[in-house]
């Protein structure tokens, strides 16, 4: 995962860009760059290491731009492969997030058409791909949607073209979000890396291309212009600093109690009607600690003498191990809403005739818009990668679908009970951090640890 930004306004672009690569720092990168347009062409520097925002303070002018924090999957960890990538003409900047399948075969036949690459990147394929339509008569937009039908893979991309000063923006399989400002328009792989300067966002869907400029947005799909909607985002700025915390994991640990009891308080009157509300058979699919999370869930749901519960890891379901159900209700889990196996699992799971209801902390993400059904974790952003606040407050979202799902038994009056005083449980648990962090401070002495589980306790070893 990396990511990407762009700005197109009245101010310097580059202290913008600078600080919004910081905020997206935390999907991890080994290395960054950037590209700002002026007078003199397209400017840009790389470097391996961390974002260094006393570059904002160097004369490197101009109020368009891009930037990139790379996650290298494709060639080694280096300047000359750190992102923007260029043409062969320096005309058009690009920054990639995400993977291209078929790069090799494009290279061979653009070098063979006498293309030089200055990288071993797959991302560069792109921006010589670009090219060669840009020399065939296209305009930015259209060449960027020819050249990305070329592209088999995953992919948000922005593009800086020098000629007209425009950029273009697309995705399939990536997530991006196009801010909208007052005569300035932002881009980022993710809303709180432009937080705090708009939370009027559009979300592009897959296969969109996107012409950007400061003046707004336009948006095409397969050559038709297309609207979009512009979503408010209700996340606060100060949500994403770190509010006089070490690190934002302690202050996201410490944020559990909120998010749990905003989670629980939205449905306060219920969930909203489910995709299947009599399941013959219930699967939750996700990655990472969202699995662990579903774990939990399937451990709810255990034994119910109702239907059938199963959990699977989303990255395998390129083969659904299931029969298809008569009534099956698939629960897909993700933070982001973006997770690309999760994504890919949900579509495999509706073709296996399954109904989907997604769980994610982002409204309007992917998963939110591709499932039959969504119920969304209040949790606010989640900046640290190890995921705390976010999972506690899915597993309380869990507990509410299990009540929902056994309604009417024993065990949803217990849990029902339980979630009432869950909250208060969790922060009376965190009001004993003097003690936690003594534990915590005896443990870390040690090279290795076994942490064991069973049952209900086994998903959070
Ligand atoms: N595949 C690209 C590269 O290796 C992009 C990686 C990323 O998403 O950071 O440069």
């Amino acid at each position: 995962m990396c990511g990407i930004v762009g700005y197109a306004g009245k101010r310097e672009a580059l202290p913008i860009l600078l600080s919004s690569l910081e905020r997206v720092t935390y999907r991890g990168y080994d290395s960054y760059g950037v590209a700002v347009l002026n007078g003199q062409g397209i400017k840009s520097f790389k470097r391996v290491g961390a974002v260094d925002t006393e570059r904002a303070l160097l004369p490197f002018t101009g109020t368009v731009g891009i930037g990139h924090t790379r996650w290298a999957t494709v060639g080694a960890v280096s300047e000359r492969n750190a992102h923007p990538h260029f043409d062969c003409t320096g005309q058009v900047a690009l920054v990639h997030n995400g993977d291209i399948d078929n790069y090799r075969e494009i290279k061979e036949r653009l070098a063979g058409l006498g293309h030089k690459f200055a990288s071993e990147t797959d991302s560069e394929v792109i921006a010589h791909l670009i090219e060669s339509h840009i020399r065939g008569g296209a305009e930015l937009v259209e060449a960027v949607e020819t050249a990305t039908k070329e592209l088999e893979g995953s992919y948000a991309i922005v593009v800086l073209e020098q000629k007209t000063g425009r950029m273009a923006v697309a995705r399939r399989e990536s997530p991006v979000v196009i801010g909208l400002g007052d005569g300035e328009t932002y881009v980022a792989s993710d809303a709180p890396a432009i937080l705090p300067y708009t939370h009027r966002m559009i979300y592009p869907e897959d296969g969109d291309v996107a012409l950007v400029t400061s003046a707004g947005v336009d948006i095409w799909h397969s050559g038709a212009r297309v609207g979009r909607h512009v979503r408010t985002i209700d996340w606060d700025a100060s949500q994403i600093e770190k509010g006089g915390y070490e690190h934002f994991m302690l202050k996201e640990i410490f944020e559990q109690p909120h998010a749990v009891r905003d989670t629980i308080a939205v449905y306060r009157e219920g969930l909203p009607s489910l995709p299947v509300e009599r399941p013959d058979h219930v699967v939750f699919a996700a990655c990472g600690t969202s699995l662990h999370a579903g774990m939990a869930g399937e451990r709810l749901l255990a034994g119910n003498g109702r239907f059938a519960v199963s959990s699977v890891v989303a990255s395998e379901l390129t083969v659904v191990p299931f029969n298809r159900p008569a009534a099956g209700l698939a629960v897909v889990i993700s933070q982001s809403g973006e997770t690309a196996d999760t994504i890919m699992g949900l579509k495999r799971l509706a073709e296996s005739g399954f109904r989907t209801l997604a769980i994610t902390n982002v409204r309007h993400s992917t998963l939110a818009r591709l499932a039959d059904g969504v119920i969304y974790t209040s949790a606010g952003p989640e900046v640290a990668v190890a995921s705390t606040k976010t999972f506690t407050s899915q597993i309380a979202l869990l507990a509410m679908l299990a009540a929902r799902l056994m309604e009417g038994g024993e065990r949803a009056t217990a849990l029902n009970a339980a979630l009432r005083s869950l909250p208060n449980k969790v922060q009376q648990t965190l009001e004993r951090s003097g003690e936690l962090k003594a534990a915590g401070t005896g443990l870390a002495k040690f090279n290795h640890m076994f942490v064991i589980g069973k049952g209900q306790l086994l998903p959070v070893t």
